[in-house]
């Protein structure tokens, strides 16, 4: 992806990698007292891989795989790319018609003769694909693993789970100490499910009252308004499709270099290594110069 924003600003900032949309933004930036998180691809790696598949009466492991991948290939979402080439690495992909998908939903696609849904259980029900009591069990045990489990229906009954996981950024626990240091509170945004946002939280130092999970793209942005109400300044960090309505609502919306388009679109700033550091940086910069300008 490609940064349309213009460069301005001190020379600094580009030589950390920072991309600044106008002059207002590091005005903006030294204000800020509370820092969203989206959870993957900003935290994590966004590199996701297939663990395990787990496949519902009637179906077997391989054609569990094989559906999910075709109806996943029309999708940009890191979940999609992991479980393409997943599928990918089994057998050729089937061609998928009528796709479509919802941010934070999950996709719908024909495959043959098939109807194929994969995403969240809510994607599920509106899809019309019936989940009884022991499906919903076998999601939460997959979720308590630390997995992000994706529901997979075909032609309306449950065909089994795709289990994924993520691999948490290198730099991201000391650059989350490091807002901390600044004054700032971190709070992780995300749509995946709670036990997974738990568990990264943890790791990287955000406090446990400060995660919320499974929430929807829409409800980004209404966690963003929230805190405003509250009288925080915020800044929200994200790099998917499903943050821009949050990056555009924030005080300060900062994309990942390697974001998607709609994304870097939203935002006011974006860095260009992909690490958190650069957020720090931001403000530290910020504070900087507008402390010797005045
Ligand atoms: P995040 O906040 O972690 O970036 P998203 O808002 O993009 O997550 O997605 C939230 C949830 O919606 C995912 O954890 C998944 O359950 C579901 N989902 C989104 N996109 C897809 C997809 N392409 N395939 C399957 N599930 C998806
Ligand atoms: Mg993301």
């Amino acid at each position: 992806a490609t940064p349309i924003g213009l460069l301005v600003g001190s020379g600094r900032g580009a030589q950390l990698g920072i991309l600044i949309r106008g002059p207002q933004v590091l005005e903006d930036t030294r204000k800020i007292d509370t820092v969203l998180l989206d959870k993957t691809g900003t935290i994590t790696e966004g590199n996701l891989a297939v663990t395990s598949t787990v496949p519902a009466a009637g179906f077997d492991a391989a054609t569990l795989l094989a559906l999910a991948g075709a109806a996943e290939s029309g999708s940009e979402h890191p979940i999609a790319h992991a479980i393409v080439a997943a599928a990918r690495a089994e057998a050729p992909l089937a061609k998928a018609t009528a796709f479509t998908s919802a941010p934070g939903g999950g996709v719908k696609a024909r495959i043959g003769d098939r109807t194929v849904v994969a995403g969240r259980s809510s994607w599920m029900r509106e899809n019309g694909v019936q989940l009884n009591e022991s499906d919903h069990l076998r999601l939460r045990e997959a979720q308590q693993t630390g997995a992000t489990a994706i529901m997979i229906g075909v032609d309306g009954a449950f065909a089994g789970l795709v289990n994924l996981s993520d691999t948490i950024k290198e730099s991201s626990e000391a650059a989350i100490a490091r807002l901390k240091e600044l004054g700032l509170r971190p709070v992780l945004l995300t749509g995946d499910n709670a036990a997974v946002a738990a568990q990264v939280a943890s790791r990287v130092g955000i406090a446990e009252a400060d995660v919320f999970a499974d929430v929807f793209p829409e409800g980004k942005a209404q966690a963003v308004r929230k805190l405003q109400a509250e009288g925080r300044v915020v800044a929200m960090v994200g790099d998917g499709v499903n943050d821009a309505p949050a990056l555009a609502q924030a005080d300060l919306g900062i994309a990942m270099g390697s974001g998607t388009d709609v994304a870097i679109e939203a935002a006011d700033l974006t860095i260009m290594g992909n690490d958190l550091n650069q957020v720090a940086q931001s403000i530290e910069l910020s504070r900087k110069t507008l402390g010797t300008i005045k």
